[in-house]
């Protein structure tokens, strides 16, 4: 049998060979630390999982789920948005549920990219971008962050032409991996960008709330005419540790709403309605549980850069998002020293060039690594003598 161009292309898993690396040391008996994924550790709060029980034994929530989202749930997107950043949607022709952001973002492109079209998307970044336009045929011009530029693109370098031809734009803050925010000036040249050019803008923004010392991110939707030409990207998966129920959703532009919609009826049959269910109960519960979080990720945060800043690591401490971003000493490939970590200490950290080009030179750490892991791994790699 012949596979597809689309699936021969996939790049190669990022983790292959420190998948291998990790199933030798458990082989072998070590205690292996990682801060690898962003997965929360803690549980789904109580109150969640306790409509998600009483939900399951409704036989109203056995069959085929409603496919665009239950009238309700897409009123408490629209409600939870409005609390959180005073800004108004019509539930049913700008808010969409998803089977998680994933999913949608993958799907997206599909709206846009015909066959030879052009996405923008963040380097490093979030490779579900990239990877959704490859799918549907198109290509990605990346657009190029630095810490210099607070990891955030220049929309003035990019070339007239690619300008001209690109159709989608992705961006994502507070960033996946660089943990960096952006505020409401960058989000206003983003949109004043995509008008001057006709193209739509795609936000990711699963981090909205998880954030420390204060800082509370924004949404492009604060921004003046963003409805034109944007939709958002949210997930419950990190701000309520629902990453397993998979629920997420899309926000804005009513068109850009209906095409996800359209593509999505037909390949999908909708979220299972308990889960439907679970997710208003966690807009409408009580919501002290994510500050709770945010504390906890705090305090690691802080112990994790610590740990890095050690053994001579360059770190921005992220005000937001699940990571810590940190940039190896100058000449240090970022897989080979998460290989060679791994190798002498059982401690799992992410290498940058799984984000892009822009990302060697740097690993990424994840804050859900539960509290005495974090504390051990910190001690094996401030005592590690491979840097
Ligand atoms: C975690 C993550 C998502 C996906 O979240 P879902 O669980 O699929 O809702 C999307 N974008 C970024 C940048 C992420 O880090």
């Amino acid at each position: 049998m012949k596979l597809a161009h689309r699936v021969e292309s996939l790049p190669p898993y990022l983790f292959t060979e420190i998948s291998k690396k990790i199933a030798a040391k458990r082989a072998a008996g070590e205690d292996v630390i990682t801060f690898a994924i962003g997965d929360p550790d803690l549980p789904t709060p109580k109150h969640i999982l306790d409509k998600l029980h009483a939900a399951a034994d409704d036989p109203a929530n056995h069959r085929y789920p409603e496919s665009e989202g239950l009238p309700a749930l897409r009123q408490s997107i629209a409600d939870w948005y409005d609390r959180r950043f005073e800004v108004k949607f019509d539930p049913l022709t700008e808010t969409l549920p998803l089977i998680g952001s994933k999913e949608g973002i993958a799907h997206m492109a599909l709206c846009f990219i015909d066959p030879g079209d052009v996405a923008l998307a963040p380097d490093p970044g979030y490779p579900v971008y990239e990877i959704g336009t490859m799918f549907a045929g198109g290509t990605t011009y990346s657009l190029k962050c630095t810490r210099e530029s607070g990891w955030k693109p220049d929309f003035d370098a990019i070339p007239a032409d690619v300008a001209a031809k690109a159709k989608m734009l992705w961006l994502n803050y507070p960033n996946n991996p660089t943990g960096a925010v952006a505020d409401l000036d960058f989000f206003e040249r983003a949109v004043a960008f995509a008008k001057k050019n006709d193209i739509a803008i795609c936000h990711d923004n699963p981090y909205c709330d998880v954030a420390y010392d204060g800082y509370k991110p924004v949404s492009i939707f604060q921004v003046p005419g963003a409805r034109d030409v944007a939709v958002e990207f949210n997930s419950w998966s990190k701000i309520y540790n629902m990453t397993g129920w998979r629920i997420g959703m899309v926000v804005g532009n009513s068109t850009m709403i209906d095409a996800l919609m359209r593509v999505k009826s037909n390949i999908d049959s909708g979220i299972p309605q308990a889960i439907q269910e679970m997710a208003m109960a966690a807009v409408y519960g009580p919501q002290d549980v994510v500050d709770e979080h945010n504390a906890i990720y705090q305090r690691r945060r802080d112990r994790i850069v610590e740990g890095l800043r050690s053994i001579g690591l360059t770190v921005d401490i992220p005000r937001a998002s699940l990571y810590v971003w940190a940039k190896l000493p100058d000449g240090v490939a970022s897989a080979d020293f998460a290989a060679r970590l791994i190798e002498d200490t059982a401690v799992v950290v992410t290498p940058g060039r799984g984000y892009g080009v822009n990302g060697e030179g740097y690993i990424r750490l994840s804050v859900t690594t539960p509290d005495d892991k974090v504390d051990e791994g910190m001690k094996r790699i401030a005592a590690w003598k491979g840097i």
